[in-house]
């Protein structure tokens, strides 16, 4: 897709999770995950309307490894909704890891957008949590402020930026992903399956280079 795309009021950029734990060094590291820092960074003073979403667990949340005696971080577990990968403990409410990366710079952002924080029940998706039901809100907040474009950047590609995508085009948004403010983690094959995913539901991976 190479035709110039204008934003203007009705956009939003969406930036999924750019926090310590996923960047290089944090508990949960997406690799290169901070190279979307600047990238981010620049993109959001294209938008007017930007909302941050942070991962934002209790201790010993479902999603960790360590909650489930005997498990390991990348096993998948039957959770009362379904599948659940098991993670390395990450994104702990009010801890350094869970803290945006210090050189995200996001000052006119509306919105910050905490999400997992129940005990029970992962959220990947900035809209919906892992039982596909329970909302977050943002689908509320997104109509009640007129936004009907989001654009998608952060961390993870093949999970929560992925999830949000598939969420907010069920939800009617028109939906885009900017390829060059993601990074993917690349569990079995998470990244090829997430793009396959998002051409099958018409979601377009778009160049920020694009963008007017
Ligand atoms: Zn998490």
């Amino acid at each position: 897709m190479s035709k110039e795309i204008i934003t203007g009021d009705n956009d939003v950029l969406v930036v999924i999770d750019v926090q310590n734990d996923f960047c290089p060094g944090g508990a949960l590291a997406v690799p290169h995950g901070d190279e979307v820092v600047p990238v981010v960074n620049r993109l959001a003073g294209r938008f007017r309307n930007v909302v941050l979403t942070q991962d934002w667990h209790p201790p010993e949340h479902l999603s960790f490894a360590s909650t489930h005696p005997g498990r390991r971080p990348y096993e998948t577990i039957i959770a009362t909704y379904g599948a659940q990968v098991l993670w390395p403990d990450h994104c702990i409410q009010a801890t350094p890891g869970a803290e945006f990366h210090k050189s995200l710079n996001v000052p006119h952002a509306s919105l910050i957008l905490r999400k997992g924080i129940h005990h029970s029940i992962d959220s990947y998706s900035a809209f919906y949590e892992n039982d596909h039901m329970t909302p977050t809100g943002l689908v509320g907040y997104l109509r009640e402020r007129g936004l009907t474009r989001i654009f998608l950047a952060g961390l993870a590609f093949d999970f929560c930026v992925r999830y949000s995508a598939e969420d907010a085009h069920r939800a009617g948004f028109t939906v885009f992903v900017i390829e060059e403010a993601c990074r993917g983690i690349d569990v079995d094959g998470s990244v090829a399956a997430s793009r396959h995913n998002l051409a099958a539901l018409d979601i377009p991976c778009i160049s920020a280079q694009v963008l007017a």
